[in-house]
């Protein structure tokens, strides 16, 4: 019998906020551990938590972008676990009702478009570390992390493969970066999943009993883990096994699951109401001023760029990239022709932030001089290479373009005044040349431009010194 995979996504996104969930602890990674805790987020007895506005907001603010209905008023639950890494022994969730209902992502366009349905997304903390010290034989806990705010995005099972699975992924990653509701970085485990997988008889709606793979954070790892799951699963029903619902790790270095644990249903968590926290309220006031907050969609931001000309390649290149549009858009507002300053952002700007970490927006390169170096190379005042070679000097000083140039002597002689001067220098010096050239020679061009540049010592333009040349020749011709 013909097989078909069945996937549900259940994706944890830290929120951007700069303290924990419940508690005024910092969020940021690297700290020394158990020194960004306090008596709330490690669980001591007495301590009150204090909801985080912020992250209610980021949490609404994702489920407006994702289609999902932000319920008005929503609870919190204790998910009760034993693990050395939960001080409470209960994680804070929301079973129901959660801050937002429903939701879609689609993926594809056109045709091969294909909707995801979301079920939910809900607010939740973190757990702590467990650090193992193989070489002491001991292990540490680190709560640096318990109390960090997580949204839970859980799908409908409507992936049906890993693929599928991976562009999802990558386009609620994007999609949450641009929203600035998560930072995303994914080494840090600031967006992560677990997939859940079972295999159908194909075109059947009954669904079979799954696994459930845990905590990937990378899109590699999670294509890897699928392939392998369907693989597992498929020959256990070849050789006419069944397969038991249960929670498993992904392996990396061998690529294979483990069994982790056989599932536990809802109710094995004894869920009850979280009696320390007050319900969640999310006025309509505040879901119409986060609706008006809300980037355009991708898909319009990308055609109002291509009807500035960029071609779309160009165009995607920047929105795929957190604060390369409003760069972009400053930097034509400051003058720059758009197609130039595309390219210059997508070949010299955008990679030197990548490799030095910096912000667009933070970078000593503003967008005015980024607009100014457009215009210099617009006008053949800088030629491409002289601008190339500067760049990343400009890049991490932030001196003016036209400055350095100057300073470099770089400076082309563009005005058409002095250009037209040397052309008809060159013309009256060089007739044979010139009569050759109108009389059909017409790589005798080169030699005419390459004289101009001689007179000029190089300085001048060479498109703006064709040009002349052409203009002066035929006016000699009409005379
Ligand atoms: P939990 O894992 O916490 O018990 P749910 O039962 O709500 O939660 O399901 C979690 C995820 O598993 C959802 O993304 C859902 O789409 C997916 N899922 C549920 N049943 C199946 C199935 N038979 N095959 C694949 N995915 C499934
Ligand atoms: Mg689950
Ligand atoms: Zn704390």
């Amino acid at each position: 019998m013909e097989m078909e995979p069945v996937i549900g996504l259940e994706i944890h996104a830290q929120l951007k906020t700069k303290t924990k969930l419940f508690c005024d602890c910092p969020t940021e990674p690297g700290a020394e551990p158990n020194t960004n805790i306090c008596e709330i987020c490690t669980g001591q007895p007495g301590a009150l938590p204090r909801m985080n506005a912020r992250a209610l907001e980021l949490a609404a603010k994702a489920g407006l972008a994702l289609g999902s209905t932000v319920n008005h008023r929503s609870l919190f639950s204790r998910k009760n676990y034993f693990y050395p890494d939960l001080p409470n022994g209960f994680q804070t969730s929301q079973l129901d009702p959660p801050i937002c209902s429903g939701g879609e992502l689609t993926l594809g366009e056109g045709e091969a478009a294909k909707t995801i349905r979301l079920n939910r997304i809900h607010l939740e903390d973190d757990a702590g570390k467990c650090v193992h010290d193989e070489k002491r034989g001991r292990s540490l806990v680190d709560l640096n992390r318990a109390g960090v705010p997580l949204i839970e995005i859980v799908t409908e099972p409507d992936l049906s493969s890993s693929l599928e699975a991976i562009e999802f992924l990558k386009k609620l990653h994007a999609l949450l970066i641009r929203l600035e509701v998560t930072e995303g970085r994914l080494e840090e485990g600031e967006f992560r999943c677990d997939v859940n997988i079972s295999l159908k008889p194909k075109g059947s709606s009954q669904l079979g009993v799954r696994g459930e793979i845990k905590n990937l954070n990378s899109f590699r790892f999670v294509g890897q883990a699928i392939e392998y799951e369907i693989k597992r699963q498929s020959s256990l029903y070849a050789s006419g096994q069944s397969v038991r619902q249960e929670t498993l790790h992904f392996d990396p270095a061998h690529h294979e699951t483990r069994t982790l644990r056989t599932k536990e249903e809802a109710h094995d968590y004894r869920y009850f109401p979280q009696p320390d926290l007050p319900p969640v309220i999310v006025t309509e006031k505040t879901i119409n001023s986060l609706k008006a907050s809300l980037p355009a969609p991708i898909e319009q931001t990308l055609a109002r760029l291509i009807s500035l000309g960029l071609k779309e390649d160009q165009a995607k290149l920047l929105t795929d990239r957190r604060e390369a549009v409003e760069y972009f858009d400053a930097a034509v507002e400051a003058g720059g022709e758009p197609k130039r300053v595309a390219t210059l952002m997508n070949e010299l700007f955008l990679p030197l932030c990548l490799k030095t970490d910096t912000k667009p927006s933070t970078a000593c390169l503003t967008p005015k001089s980024l607009a100014s170096l457009a215009a210099l190379l617009e006008s053949g005042q800088l030629g491409r290479r002289a601008a190339y070679e500067m760049f990343e000097e400009l890049f991490k000083s932030g001196t003016d373009p036209q400055v350095l140039a100057s300073k470099k002597g770089v400076l082309q002689i563009s005005d058409s005044d002095s250009l037209l001067k040397l052309a008809q220098e060159v013309v009256e010096a060089h007739q044979d040349e010139v009569s050759k050239f109108l009389g059909g020679q017409e790589k005798l061009m080169s030699f005419l431009v390459g004289q101009v540049m001689r007179r000029s010592r190089g300085a001048a333009d060479p498109k703006g010194a064709a040009k002349a040349l052409a203009l002066v020749i035929s006016e000699g011709k009409k005379q």
